[in-house]
């Protein structure tokens, strides 16, 4: 039974953790009309797990299991960071006073008392999936570059530690971009600033062009952007990148009246060409970064990747 989801689609989900069977048939029929996925668990490990897999949108628990209890298995979703922000409404008998405010000190949002009214259940579920709506929404916005809708990149940290971890998992290469305007000063000092501005959101939008629906592209800084190409080893990710520049030389820009040339300089890092012990998160920013500087200083308007020689040490290579 467990992960066996019941009622199918939609988007948002709950997982129902609980020890008894009834409880199971009860709340699915109570929140039938709501169109909900139901994900259902019968103890607190298996309610911990199917959290990690399905990182529902609520969770119902059940205060009273037998081995561990509904305010332990609370505590370990809140001292996770991936489930962290999951709702808990914890579903429960008679409750008394302390063990109500124990469990708003873990993090529980709410609870309903067995046996729970079908339209109260309904209402508090529907609160609480309604709240998560509006954080998620928020913490995606956060997470979004307002000037080109690109991701920050507070969201490439988030999620290059995650792409490296799967590389661990399963075969396969990861590389990473560095894409940065060259003399964008100068764009800005001779153009204006709204001119600089109209320059990186057409870059932004070359660069999301030519990138996979996988591909995670982000704004790195002011004129910098960071590309993570998922399946892609350094041979490809060269490819991918002259093209890029190529695109972006091709490109007629313009301050409005008169065409303007921009080009950009990039940086690669790929997890085929660094050692083993390399390929992690800051390790190939690092090398990223340090493949784009020398982009700049051989020129601009180049790529730069780093070949591995035998000896583990790894060398620019330029390409124009
Ligand atoms: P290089 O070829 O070495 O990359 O030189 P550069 O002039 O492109 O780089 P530098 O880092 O010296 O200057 C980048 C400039 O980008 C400085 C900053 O004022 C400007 N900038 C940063 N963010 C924005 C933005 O959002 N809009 C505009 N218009 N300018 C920005
Ligand atoms: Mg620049
Ligand atoms: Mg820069």
């Amino acid at each position: 039974m467990k992960g066996n989801v019941v009622t199918q689609t939609l988007s948002q989900s709950v997982l129902l953790v609980d020890d008894s069977p009834d409880i199971h048939l009860l709340v699915p029929a109570r929140l039938g009309s709501e169109r909900l996925t139901i994900h259902h668990a019968y103890n607190a490990v298996d309610g911990l797990s199917d959290a990690k897999t399905h990182q529902p949108d609520l969770i119902l628990l059940d205060l009273d299991m037998p081995d561990i209890d509904g305010l332990t298995l609370c505590a370990q979703l809140k001292a996770d960071k991936d489930l962290v922000g999951i709702p808990v409404i914890f579903l429960t008998g008679i409750l008394d006073v302390a063990t109500k405010v124990k469990a708003f000190e873990l993090g529980a949002i709410d609870y309903v008392t067995k046996p729970f009214d079908g339209v109260e259940l309904k209402a508090r579920v529907r609160s609480a999936l309604r709240t998560k709506r509006y954080h998620d929404m928020l913490s995606t916005k956060a997470q979004i570059d307002a000037l080109t809708g690109l991701w920050n990149r507070r969201y490439l940290d988030d999620h290059l530690g995650a792409e490296v971890s799967a590389l661990r998992r399963r075969p396969g290469a990861l590389s990473l971009l560095m894409v940065d305007i060259d003399h964008f000063k100068h764009i800005n000092d001779t153009y204006g600033h709204p001119v600089g501005d109209s320059v990186i959101q057409e870059v932004a939008e070359e660069i999301k062009q030519m990138s996979r629906k996988s591909d995670i592209v982000c704004r790195y800084g002011g004129e910098e952007f960071a590309v993570i190409l998922k399946d892609t080893d350094s041979a490809d990710a060269l490819i991918i990148a002259e093209r890029l520049r190529e695109k972006i030389f091709m490109r007629d820009f313009s301050d409005g009246r008169k065409k303007l040339r921009v080009t950009v300089s990039i940086g690669i890092a790929s997890s085929d060409q660094l050692a083993p012990d390399m390929v992690l998160p800051g390790a190939i920013i690092e090398a990223a970064d340090r493949t784009l500087y020398r982009a700049k200083t051989e020129g601009r308007n180049r790529i730069c990747f780093q070949a591995h020689s035998a000896q583990g040490i790894t060398s620019g290579l330029s390409w124009h």
